[in-house]
C-alpha cells in the first residue's frame, strides 16, 4: 500500500514550492546531484517530491526520502536559483514530516538516540570538558568546543584552547551537550531541539559568558542564525576566525601554497567570508590562492545535512572532488572540524597530496 503523509511542514511554505519555475539552473551546482546522478536528487526533484507529499500525490516510499536525505543542505542551489527558491527550508521541511510520519533513516535515529541520551552524536560516556582536560573555571569568554572537535578531532579544540592560552585569553570551556544541529538537519521535533538550545544556554550563563566562540561552522550558524529564533541568546557570538581576525598574531614564518575551503555552515549560510582569509593573510611567507570555487561559489564538502552518517560513499565521492580543486597547494585550510574530517575521508580517493588542516590547528603551529 503506497504510504501519504500528513506533510503539515511543507503546508507552510506552499507557495515557496509553488515558486521553483522548474528550470534546473540548479544542476550547474548540486553537489548531490553530481554524485547520484538522477534528477530526484537536485534541487528541482526534491521541489517535486515535496510538493507531491504535501499534495498526497506521491507516497512517501524509500526512494523519495532517500532523495531528500541525500541534500547536504549546502544552499548553493540557492545562490544559483533565479527564482530564489528556499530550498533548504523546505528539505528541512519536508524531513520534518517525514520524522514525524516515522520515515527516519536508521542511521540518523541512532545519532538522535545518542544526542538525546549521552549529549552527543557518537554516543561518548564523557563530557566536553573532561575530553579536553578543562576544568570549571568562570570566565567572560567561553569556548564551545562542539561534539566533533571534541570527540572526534580532538586536535582542533586543543589549538583554539592553546591558542587562547598563548594570546593570554582569560576564557572558560562551557558545560556544552550538543549545539542541536544535526537534529534540526534532519528533521527532529522542535521541542527537543529547543529544550537542548536552553540547556547550553543555562550552561553558558552559568559560567558567566559575555561572549563566546566558535570553532565549529556548524555550531556557530546553530547559535547566530537558529537560536534566536528559538530561544534568548544573552551574548555575542563570533566564530574564532572573527576572532583571530582583529588580533595581532606574532606569527612565524609560514611555507608554500595555502588555498582556503569556505564550509557552507559559515559561508552561504552564515555570510562569514573575510575574517578566516584575513587570519590566513597574517602568515607571513606563506602565499594565498584560491580556488577557482570559493567564497559564496564555495563547492560543499559534501559532510553536512546528515549524508556523512546516511550515504557515507556519496559523502566522500563529494568530498574527493573538492579536494582535488585544491590539487595545486600545498595546504587546505579550512574552518570547521567537520569539513576537516571529511576532506580527509575524500582525500582517500583523491590523488591529491594537499595537507588538510583546520585555520586553528595552522595558526597553533606558527604562534
Ligand atoms: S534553480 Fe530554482 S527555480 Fe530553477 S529548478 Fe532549481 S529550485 Fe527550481
Ligand atoms: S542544498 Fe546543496 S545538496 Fe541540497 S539541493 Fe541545494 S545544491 Fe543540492
Amino acid at each position: 500500500m503506497p504510504e501519504y503523509i500528513d506533510a503539515k511542514n511543507l503546508r507552510e511554505v506552499r507557495k515557496e514550492l509553488m515558486t521553483c519555475t522548474y528550470c534546473g539552473f540548479c544542476k550547474s551546482v548540486c553537489p548531490a546531484f553530481e554524485g547520484v546522478g538522477w534528477d530526484r536528487s537536485v534541487a528541482r526533484g526534491r521541489m517535486v517530491l515535496s510538493y507531491g507529499l504535501l499534495q498526497k500525490d506521491i507516497p512517501a516510499d524509500d526512494s523519495v526520502v532517500e532523495a531528500l536525505y541525500q541534500c547536504t543542505t549546502c544552499k548553493d542551489c540557492e545562490r544559483r536559483c533565479p527564482s530564489k527558491v528556499k530550498v533548504v527550508d523546505v528539505v528541512e521541511r519536508a524531513r520534518k514530516d517525514l520524522v514525524s510520519a516515522g520515515k527516519i533513516l536508521p542511521r540518523h535515529k541512532g545519532v538522535v538516540d545518542n544526542v538525546l541520551s549521552s549529549g552527543n552524536p557518537y554516543g561518548e560516556k564523557r563530557n566536553v570538558r573532561d575530553a579536553l582536560g578543562q576544568n570549571d573555571r568562570k570566565a567572560e569568554i567561553g569556548y564551545f568546543a562542539g561534539c566533533t572537535a571534541a570527540y572526534r578531532n580532538p586536535k582542533i579544540a586543543k589549538a583554539t584552547i592553546s591558542i587562547l592560552d598563548k594570546l593570554g585569553v582569560d576564557f572558560a570551556v562551557v558545560d556544552e551537550m550538543c549545539c542541536g544541529s544535526v537534529l534540526q538537519r534532519i528533521g527532529w521535533n522542535e521541542e527537543d531541539v529547543t529544550k537542548i538550545m536552553q540547556t547550553n544556554i543555562d550552561a553558558m550563563k552559568e559560567r558567566g559568558v559575555k561572549e563566546v566562540l566558535f570553532s565549529c561552522a556548524g555550531c556557530y550558524r546553530m547559535f547566530k542564525e537558529e537560536y534566536p529564533r528559538h530561544v534568548d541568546v544573552p551574548f555575542k557570538v563570533r566564530h574564532i576566525s572573527e576572532f583571530l581576525a582583529e588580533r595581532d598574531l606574532p606569527l612565524k614564518e609560514g611555507k608554500g601554497v595555502i588555498t582556503y575551503h569556505d564550509p557552507c555552515h559559515l559561508g552561504r549560510h552564515s555570510h562569514v567570508y573575510e575574517a578566516p582569509r584575513k587570519v590566513i593573510s597574517k602568515v607571513p611567507g606563506a602565499t594565498f590562492k584560491e580556488m577557482p570555487r570559493s567564497g559564496e561559489t564555495s563547492r560543499c564538502c559534501g559532510g553536512g545535512g546528515g549524508v556523512r552518517s546516511a550515504y557515507p560513499e556519496l559523502s566522500s565521492n563529494i568530498a574527493a572532488k573538492r579536494v582535488d580543486e585544491a590539487a595545486f597547494a600545498d595546504t587546505l585550510v579550512t574552518a570547521c572540524p567537520f569539513c576537516v574530517n571529511n576532506l580527509n575521508m575524500g582525500k582517500e580517493g583523491s590523488s591529491s597530496k594537499v595537507r588538510i588542516v583546520d585555520l586553528v590547528e595552522l595558526i597553533d603551529e606558527l604562534l
